[in-house]
């Protein structure tokens, strides 16, 4: 067992990738603190999609049976061109699929994901979760963390664990690497009820349309019952840092190329709100002593391969796997960074491969059209690395 079974570990931030980590170090039998700013504990009412290795570490985490009754389990993934409306490809995530990864493809509710982790937690032993205490910054000697929050209180811990997502403040005390790369893009999100959509064609699917400069996704959630639907456009401007200037009517200029029925989609989000999105180049180095970090906070990725959840819920799993396995809490720490780095750096950096090859404008589209058309039926070569195990 490590040095430290007697210390409270400190986690910043009670977002997914916090909660999961409370989870899985409670699981352990350590003692967890979790500090979140926000005043209420809770996530945005938008989808997620999981891929068979999340899947896994909720079975991992003993919350399986919450997930299957909150999830939807789609029957494909299918890519079609937005501008033509021609199927390019597909993957089927029924039984092949799913004795090839061992679990299923899942999409869930965020909010119904991060509430079945907090009821998971929320009462075991040794495990406190405050909100409105931001993390101001910390310190650490070779026995542990004192942590400072924005209300002046402090906390003495055995580690600290930054889950504080992308602008990171004990990111910032670690790498003092600035702030996370703009990738030029927003995204537009709604989610309608069923009865709303007229074209149920792909109904029981993960549709991904692409386009130049942009993509849709639809998939429904919490039982069927709603259609999530997200879009995203990326501008030159956007590129160039501007982002005041992303308005509904420029993502209805960019995709007015498209067909009727994407077009007639976009009517399902919401134009009163949007989210700038930003990624980080993969760097190591994210632990130290005994603070360390997890999820966006360590490795933040564009959403191509959906998988920046489910990074930070494997992040959690392997991370208390390491400190109860590992003697040296300083040395589970380096472990864990060790074991995580290339997996996420991969997953960051492939992510704006996807992104290319969605947003494909002219030439580049048609050979993405051709290459895509042209994948072997069932075959799955892209993310085999990605959705099989890992070791745990
Ligand atoms: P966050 O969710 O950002 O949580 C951080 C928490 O820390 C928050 O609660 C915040 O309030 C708190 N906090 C911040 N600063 C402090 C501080 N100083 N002190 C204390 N608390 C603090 N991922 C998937 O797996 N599948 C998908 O389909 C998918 N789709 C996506 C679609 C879009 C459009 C986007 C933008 C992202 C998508 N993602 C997806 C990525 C996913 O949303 C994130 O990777 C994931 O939510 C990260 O979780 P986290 O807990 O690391 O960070």
């Amino acid at each position: 067992r490590s040095d430290t079974t007697s210390g409270e570990f400190i986690v910043a931030g009670g977002g997914i990738g916090g909660i999961a980590t409370a989870l899985a170090l409670a699981r352990q039998g350590r003692k967890v603190r979790v500090l979140e700013r926000a005043a209420e504990l809770g996530e945005i009412g938008y989808g997620l999609q999981l891929g068979p290795n999340a899947y896994r570490m909720l079975e991992h985490m003993g919350v399986a049976d919450q997930l299957k009754d909150r999830a939807f389990f789609p029957n494909n993934l299918v890519m079609i061109d937005a501008i033509d409306g021609r199927e390019l490809t597909r993957m089927a995530l029924g039984s092949d699929f799913q004795a090839k990864f061992g679990y299923p493809y899942s999409v869930i509710h965020r909010s119904d994901l991060h509430q079945m982790l907090l009821d998971a937690v929320r009462d075991m032993p040794g495990v406190s979760i405050e909100t409105s205490k931001g993390v101001q910054g910390f310190t650490q000697n070779k026995d542990g963390v004192e942590v400072t929050c924005e209300d002046g209180s402090v906390y003495h811990g055995t580690a600290l664990i930054g889950a504080d997502g992308l602008k990171s403040r004990v990111r910032a005390a670690l790498l003092d690497d600035g702030a996370p790369r703009v990738a030029g893009q927003v995204a537009y999100r709604g989610v309608v009820p069923m009865e709303e959509i007229t074209d149920t064609t792909h109904a029981d699917d993960v549709v991904l349309w692409v386009g130049p400069n942009l993509h849709m996704v639809q998939y429904r959630l919490r039982g069927g019952k709603v259609m999530n639907n997200v879009a995203v456009v990326e501008n030159d401007d956007l590129r160039l840092g501007r982002t005041d200037t992303i308005g509904p009517d420029e993502m209805e200029r960019i995709f007015a190329p498209c067909t009727e029925n994407v077009r007639k989609n976009l009517g399902y989000v919401r134009k009163d709100r949007n989210w700038v999105l930003y990624d980080r180049d993969p760097k190591a180095g994210w632990s130290q002593g005994r603070a360390t970090l997890l999820g966006d906070a360590a490795h933040p990725t564009l959403q191509y391969m959906a998988q920046g959840a489910c990074m930070a819920l494997e992040d959690a799993a392997v991370l208390a796997n390491k400190i109860t396995t590992v003697p040296s809490l300083d040395q589970a720490l380096l472990d864990y960074e060790h074991a995580r780095y290339l997996r996420t750096g991969r997953i960051q950096l492939t992510s704006r491969f996807f992104c290319g090859i969605c947003h494909a404008v002219g030439g580049a589209r048609d050979v993405r059209n051709s290459l895509v058309e042209s994948r072997p039926k069932g075959s799955t070569f892209e993310i085999d690395w990605l959705y099989s195990g890992i070791e745990l």
